[in-house]
């Protein structure tokens, strides 16, 4: 499987960033070998010190598909999740400012926890998800998709034609603003439409 993310596809996270307002979607990807283990706690990388929490919206594709039509693209999806696309922003910002790809602060081992999946009947088009994540209890980001710069079908349609999605890939959908760092003993949780879905410790 591969993890495909869009960076900067909420309005208020690039403005928290810096960053300008996209015209495209903003792609970049994680290796399989990004996945956190379920269950087990984030170690934080000896090369970060900054490491930041983005919880975004998770897709699951359930069937291969090339050049999908956007009107098309929701039947491609096997369910919804949240996740945490974990980010080394010191490593990135230097990234940055080289005009460098984000690989390395991004697609790093364990850099990517996701919740378990949940079925999208009942959620629309899914441009009306309401999902929140808590660090230590305290709500640290309130997301709605449909503050989303390009909504889930969209990104589908987009990334679709320059990579084949295969069943068990994951598109990570973009965060929105709130996000910050994580120190050990960290405790991330989940919420998706009420119901909270991960629940993350940082080692
Ligand atoms: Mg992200």
């Amino acid at each position: 499987m591969k993890i495909i993310c869009i960076g900067r596809n909420y309005a208020k996270h690039a403005a928290e960033l810096k960053n300008d307002v996209p015209d495209q979607p903003v792609i970049f990807l994680k290796p399989e070998t990004a996945l956190l283990p379920k269950g087990e706690a984030l170690q934080i990388p000896a090369f970060t010190h900054d490491l930041h929490y983005e919880c975004e919206l998770v897709v699951k594709i359930g069937k291969t598909g090339k050049a999908i039509p956007a009107a098309d693209a929701l039947d491609y999806i096997d369910g919804i999740t949240l996740g945490l696309d974990f980010t080394a922003r010191d490593v990135q910002e230097n990234l940055k400012k080289k005009s460098l790809p984000w690989e390395l602060a991004k697609a790093f081992d364990s850099s990517a926890a996701i919740g378990d999946f949940r079925k999208i009947d009942g959620l629309g088009n899914l441009k009306n998800v309401r999902f929140t994540l808590e660090k230590n209890g305290e709500t640290v980001q309130s997301g709605h998709t449909a503050d989303m710069l390009f909504p889930v079908a969209e990104i589908i349609a987009f990334a679709s034609r320059y990579f084949t999605l295969q069943p068990g890939d994951a598109i990570f959908t973009g965060t929105p603003e709130g996000v910050g760092p994580v120190k050990n003993g960290d405790v991330l949780k989940g919420i998706l439409e009420g119901e909270m879905v991960f629940e993350v410790r940082i080692a």
